[in-house]
């Protein structure tokens, strides 16, 4: 714990990598881990190629969707801890793979949003190909679909174009946001440490970053229950809570 501080304190510019692990504590389950979305849902039938071919595989994400929303998520002391760096004058950026917009509502500001957000809804198009969504560019509060799904639609379509509306995240197989790719390279650029939160490093090419960053030089901290692929490359590891672990190692940097 005393290496983490001390790497948090010595950080001038830290860019924070994190994943499903980090909002674990806030009630939602992360996908790998016992009890995790994968023991429920079978993830090849969540791919974006899935979702274009299949109305039932759209039922099912959009069930989902609302179990997800229905537990009313709130951020944890993981979330406030990464913010409370930023708010005591720190420069923090948060890369997170997650889209649940906890970093946000916790209080961070320069956030990405790697993998896109659960807060919203997008056309994608008729029957886009090759994982790229081919909208009309329509867009709306995930709100819109809950009205359409509680009163009997179960696969609502573009209410612009006609095609399929699909939440504005990132599923298996699909294209990355270069917008946000973009974002995330700047801030990696910026930045002079890296710590990550909770993510089993095994999902690209997010699990990539903390290869260029420490290839750029800069030290590596991993904060996650497990082990990781790239537990060798860092230079404080800690496997244990994100939570508590954060509040305790954030307490004596700010
Ligand atoms: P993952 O499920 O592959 O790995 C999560 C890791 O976090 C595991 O290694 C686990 O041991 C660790 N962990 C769980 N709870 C923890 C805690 N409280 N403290 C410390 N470590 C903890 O998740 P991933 O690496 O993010 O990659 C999978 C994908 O999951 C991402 O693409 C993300 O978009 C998606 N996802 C997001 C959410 C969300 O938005 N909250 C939830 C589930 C999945």
């Amino acid at each position: 714990m005393d290496e983490l501080a001390e790497f948090l304190s010595n950080a001038r510019a830290l860019v924070v990598l994190t994943g499903a692990g980090v909002s674990t504590e806030s009630g939602i389950p992360d996908f790998r881990s016992p009890g995790g979305l994968w023991t429920k849902y079978d993830p090849r039938d969540m791919t974006f190629q899935r979702y274009v071919e299949s109305a039932e595989v759209r039922a099912l994400s959009w069930a989902m969707r609302r179990e997800f929303f229905a537990t009313n998520p709130q951020p944890n002391d993981a979330h406030r801890a990464i913010a409370e760096l930023e708010r005591a004058g720190r420069s923090v950026g948060v890369i997170t793979q997650n889209i649940d917009g906890l970093h946000r509502q916790a209080g961070s500001t320069n956030v990405v949003e790697i993998h896109g957000t659960a807060a919203r809804v997008m056309c994608i198009g008729h029957r886009p190909l090759y994982g790229e969504p081919q909208g009309c560019g329509w867009e709306a509060q995930t709100s819109w679909a809950f009205k359409l799904l509680e009163a009997g639609n179960d696969d609502p379509d573009c209410p612009h174009c006609g095609g399929l509306v699909k939440s504005a995240t990132i599923s298996f197989g699909q294209a990355m946001d270069p917008r946000s790719m973009h974002h995330a390279e700047r801030m990696l650029n910026e930045a002079d440490a890296m710590l990550v939160v909770g993510s089993s490093l095994q999902v690209y090419p997010v699990a990539a970053f903390p290869q260029e960053a420490v290839q750029a030089g800069m030290p590596l901290a991993i904060v996650n229950r497990e082990p990781t692929p790239l537990d060798r490359l860092a230079r404080v590891v800690v496997h244990d809570t994100a939570g508590p672990v954060l509040a305790a190692a954030t307490k004596t940097v700010v």
